[in-house]
């Protein structure tokens, strides 16, 4: 069988100013712009597109990028498009015919842009497609971020907490360090255990996958133990699968028994492909302590707890709920930074020999790969 390769001539690459409202990070930053210089790219880049994230347009001109006045110019001769968010309407029309662009782009039977893009015979990597395998890893903007919300959602508690969250012995007394309960201990979650316990809080954590236990553990956190979880909580990939009704009743019975004595929740629980699973419901947060708060990443997704309202903060029974969305834009300097690692190392994966080379028999790019050639793919 003869392996496909598609070639997408030029290498000249678009950054673009995120449009999205409350979208702070930007898709290339200075030190990885240098790198695509180094590797023979050449780099446009939106005029304004660092400035949310604290970076000048002189520094991507230090880096050998040229800043260009607008989309349109940054985009004149682009072969790649690299961006965070998806574009809007207006701005994937502007796409030049036969660009790839590579950005977050909710691919899904629903989406409306794919079918547009594939109209103007604009290809896409989608970013959220990178596999769970160890040769991803590099490019996995999913985990990236994930580790930047999951830190910042903790300094968001504690910031609302009434009290601190380290034990402090002081002239005025000693107080107490703060509980902390993350739910769900994947890449957010691991992320939130480590912020939690450098801030001095008494940390534990639950996830249906059993596997995760040692790992929470090792981060110094305890680990709460759910009546027999084993191998039917975990799907392929590292993802967890969703749980029988029966056994989605005992976690909810194991989490209910820890939220009285806590201070701060973190919920980071998502099932690939579904709504993410509900483990805290109003009944439990009205028995939470007056002035206990939490944060439910996974408000995009449906929430954790059954009054999440993405967005936004609700106050029940002296509880505070936060259902923040997109907070690794929050951080957008390191966010992008990240993210933007990413993206090199996709583009080290997909350009060769000067050139952007789409090879379909690769796992990664098939994966990512959702509109080519005039078609969509996923
Ligand atoms: P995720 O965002 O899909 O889910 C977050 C966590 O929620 C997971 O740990 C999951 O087990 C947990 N969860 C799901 N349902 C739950 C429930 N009912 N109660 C409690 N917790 C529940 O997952 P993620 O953070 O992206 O990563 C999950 C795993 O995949 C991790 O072990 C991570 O290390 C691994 N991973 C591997 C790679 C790779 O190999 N390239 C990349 C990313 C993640």
């Amino acid at each position: 069988m003869t392996t496909p390769v598609m070639t997408t001539s030029g290498t000249t690459l678009a950054v673009l100013r995120e449009t999205s409202a409350g979208e702070q990070r930007v898709a290339q930053v200075p030190e990885t712009v240098r790198k695509l210089v180094e590797r023979g790219f050449r780099v446009n880049v939106e005029r304004g597109a660092g400035a949310a994230a604290s970076i000048d347009d002189a520094e991507y001109e230090k880096a050998g990028a040229r800043v260009a006045p607008d989309a349109e110019a940054a985009l004149r001769d682009a072969r790649v498009v690299l961006k965070v968010q998806s574009p809007s309407d207006a701005e994937a029309r502007r796409l030049p015919a036969g660009s790839l662009l590579v950005a977050f782009l909710a691919p899904g039977p629903e989406s409306r842009l794919l079918g547009q893009l594939a109209r103007g015979n604009v290809d896409a990597l989608a970013m959220e497609n990178v596999p769970r395998t160890t040769r991803a890893q590099a490019l996995d903007a999913l985990s990236s971020q994930a580790t930047v919300a999951g830190y910042k959602a903790v300094l968001l508690g504690a910031s609302l907490c009434p009290r601190l969250l380290p034990m402090l012995t002081t002239a005025a007394g000693t107080l107490t360090p703060a509980k902390v309960l993350i739910l769900g201990a994947g890449v957010a979650g691991l992320q939130a255990i480590a912020t939690a316990r450098r801030l001095g809080a008494v940390v534990s954590a639950f996830d249906v996958r059993p596997a995760v236990r040692e790992q929470v553990q090792s981060l110094g956190a305890q680990f709460v133990e759910a009546p027999a979880l084993g191998a039917e909580a975990e799907a392929a990939g590292g993802y967890a699968a969703e749980l029988s009704e029966a056994r989605q009743r005992q976690v909810l019975e194991a989490i209910a028994g820890q939220l009285p004595s806590m201070d701060l929740v973190i919920t980071t629980a998502q099932v690939r492909g579904g709504p993410a699973p509900r483990l805290i419901t109003a009944k439990m947060l009205r028995r939470m302590k007056p002035g206990a708060v939490v944060i439910d990443l996974a408000a995009e997704s449906g929430g954790n707890c059954e009054l999440t309202t993405p967005g936004e903060a609700v106050r029940e029974a002296g509880v505070t709920l936060l259902g923040p969305t997109n907070l690794a834009s929050t951080v957008p300097l390191h966010a992008s930074l990240m993210y933007a690692k990413n993206q090199l190392a996709l583009l080290g994966l997909i350009a060769k020999d000067g050139a952007v080379k789409l090879d379909l028999s690769d796992d990664i790019v098939a994966a990512m790969l959702v509109v080519h050639g005039g078609t969509v793919r996923s």
